[in-house]
């Protein structure tokens, strides 16, 4: 399947805004765009003009963008989330937010096992995360309320599982995920809810974009 496989820090530098995408480094001081500000990428990026507001189509695309990068999705996958968001009662927007946010890689992040989705996309292919006592290597995995998260007994020495999960206080726990029994777990305890998802993000644009 296709990969972004350039520089995700230029990816955040596109979209104007931190996207947390590489780990730790995201917290740091030595952050891009602690250190640059939003200034675009490319020999040209001084000269675009960040200050001029998009709007409309423009506006509605860099949201959907930005969404698509935060959570590491290619175009036809997001499609696919909105048509099955908008098939949902309640919300198409909030419902695309929040089929997202129940992927596994995701969850796998969220709890603390990894410190950037794309790592926790890499533990989940790799095999090292099950699912209720099951192995399961599909990141895009739906979980539920229930489903116990846990890092594979013989993974939980990985050096990068290791490093995520003591810094993961710092990154913060959603309240959708509760420790469960036994080491490198978590439990989820809800579905997660928009209130969860980054508040920055304006699903309604999206909404707007896929219904012309
Ligand atoms: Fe984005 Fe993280 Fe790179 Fe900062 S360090 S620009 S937040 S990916």
């Amino acid at each position: 399947m296709a990969r972004y496989r350039g520089a995700v820090c230029r990816l955040c530098r596109r979209e104007g805004a931190k996207l947390f995408l590489k780990g730790d480094r995201c917290f740091k001081p030595s952050c891009p765009i602690e250190k640059r500000g939003t200034q675009p990428p490319g020999q040209h990026g001084n000269s675009m003009r960040r200050g001029k507001a998009l709007a409309g189509y423009g506006q509605q695309l860099r949201e959907k963008q930005k969404v698509k990068r935060i959570y590491f999705v290619l175009e036809g996958q997001f499609r696919n989330y909105f048509e099955r968001a908008a098939r949902i009662k309640g919300i198409t927007g909030e419902n695309l937010l929040i089929l997202l946010e129940r992927r596994l890689d995701n969850t796998v992040y969220r709890a603390g096992f990894a410190t950037s989705r794309r790592q926790a996309r890499q533990l989940v292919n790799h095999g090292h995360v099950e699912v209720n006592g099951r192995k399961v290597d599909i990141p895009s995995f739906q979980v539920k309320p229930s489903d116990i998260i846990t890092i594979k007994e013989a993974s939980r020495k990985n050096s990068h599982v290791e490093g995520a999960w003591q810094t993961a206080g710092g990154r913060g726990r959603p309240s959708w995920l509760a420790p469960a029994d036994g080491e490198m777990s978590a439990r989820v305890a809800s579905l997660p809810t928009r209130a969860d998802v980054d508040r920055s993000i304006n699903e309604q644009l999206i909404v707007e974009l896929y219904s012309k």
